[in-house]
């Protein structure tokens, strides 16, 4: 008898499982926006002109590959710290903010949740509702029970502010609660900052743990603005974690580059946390990989390296923005009749486009054009070539 006799099949990753449809579809116009992904205006994943010559630099300097500190590269983890606070922050130095080299948003996602199912046992954790997929997965993966609070409005395609407002003011002290910092996926509907401060203050007031995850940093308004509400739960100073991913930013979605950093209250209990921290890292994978991670630290560190990314990080952002006004403008010259200037309001690589899952379904089946069921649409997978034909498709399902 095999041991792995009783084990089952697992159902299949929604979004990749998606993907394999479309590799397998032999139709010439077929159109993918089911996918996570920056594509530039070819259609291609691009490799930045600041990463290449980083790479380049690394690969010249014949550099040895011993094991890295097991909380990363210091200038890397002071890098993510800038991007997240801004060099001017008092905060930076404190000595009070802790941050580890991690393998993405969801490595560092990962082990924040070890730690924190070790440090809080008995919190749980809250998502919006809906929020990227693998946040109740990793965190229950963790051993916590995984709730939502209410986030979107379907009737207004914008915020139920209100509703998230009550919901996290119910909530029990010391419940864990995943915020997206900026550009959420997979709605593209983000608070305003005067809604922030309020969130904010319910935050602080009713003693919750926020844990902010920031994956799109530099895709909504720009590096500095896309932070602002990190700045603004430190000023109030409240300690919390936040999970940054460079995945999309730095277009390395396979190097597996992101950071996890905590904000103490002192830097002896900084010292205190990271021995800890160390502990669930070394537990897990011991130290993090170091092609990524010194190809990210020398752009944050190289002064013309880091010019040179935030231009490149502001034409990926201006060209969805593009995209999004194409878009409206297009399925208006289809013919649509229905308001789409919701998505110029949304923030980021998506938009919860309103379509339901038969028209998805219809979108898919009839013309070749690929979205998750929710009707999420990656708006970062449009270009010049396939706009017209997804605007047009996307017209005759609404018919
Ligand atoms: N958080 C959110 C909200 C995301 O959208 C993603 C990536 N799709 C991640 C975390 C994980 O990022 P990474 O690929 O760097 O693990």
């Amino acid at each position: 008898k095999s041991l792995f006799e009783s084990v089952e099949l697992a159902p299949r990753d929604p979004i990749l499982g998606l993907v394999e449809q479309y590799n397998a579809d032999t139709r010439a116009n077929k159109v993918n926006l089911g996918v996570g992904v920056y594509y530039d205006n070819e259609g291609r994943i691009p490799l930045l002109e600041c990463v290449s010559q980083a790479e380049i630099a690394h690969i010249e300097a014949h550099a040895a590959r011993g094991y890295l500190p097991i909380e990363g590269i210091p200038g890397y983890n002071k890098g993510a710290q800038t991007l997240l606070l801004g060099k001017d922050s008092p905060l930076l130095a404190s000595g009070r903010v802790l941050t580890a080299q991690a393998l993405g948003g969801t490595g560092a996602l990962k082990i924040g949740a070890d730690f924190l199912k070790q440090l809080l046992p008995t919190s749980k954790v809250v998502i919006s509702d809906p929020s990227w997929e693998n946040h109740r997965a990793l965190f229950e993966r963790a051993g916590f029970t995984v709730e939502t609070y209410s986030y979107y409005d379907a009737a207004t395609r914008g915020l139920n502010f209100d509703g998230m407002l009550a919901a996290l003011g119910s909530l029990p002290e010391q419940t864990i609660v995943i915020l997206h910092a900026c550009c959420h996926n997979p709605t593209g509907v983000d608070p305003t900052f005067e809604q922030w401060e309020k969130i904010a203050e319910v935050v602080k007031n009713k003693n919750l743990v926020p844990f902010l995850d920031i994956a799109y940093q530099g895709f909504g308004d720009g590096i500095e603005e896309d932070a602002a509400v990190v700045r603004l739960f430190a000023q109030q100073d409240i300690t919390m974690l936040i999970s940054s991913s460079f995945s999309k930013s730095f277009s390395l979605y396979g190097e597996r580059v992101g950071a996890l950093t905590l904000i103490t209250s002192s830097n002896e209990e900084r010292g205190r946390v990271l021995s800890q921290l160390k502990r669930v890292i070394r537990t897990n994978y011991s130290n993090p990989p170091t092609h990524g991670g010194t190809v990210v630290s020398t752009v944050l560190n190289t002064p013309e390296l880091y010019t040179l990314w935030t231009n490149e990080l502001a034409a990926m952002r201006e060209r969805i923005r593009n995209m999004r006004v194409q878009l409206v403008e297009k399925l208006k010259a289809h013919g649509v009749t229905q308001n789409f200037d919701f998505m110029l309001a949304q923030r980021g690589m998506f938009s919860y486009s309103g379509l339901t899952k038969d028209q998805v379904d219809r979108l898919r089946d009839e013309h070749g054009v690929y979205a998750v069921s929710s009707g999420r649409i990656c708006v970062a997978a449009l270009n010049d070539r396939n706009i017209d034909y997804v605007a047009e498709a996307i017209a005759k399902v609404l018919a």
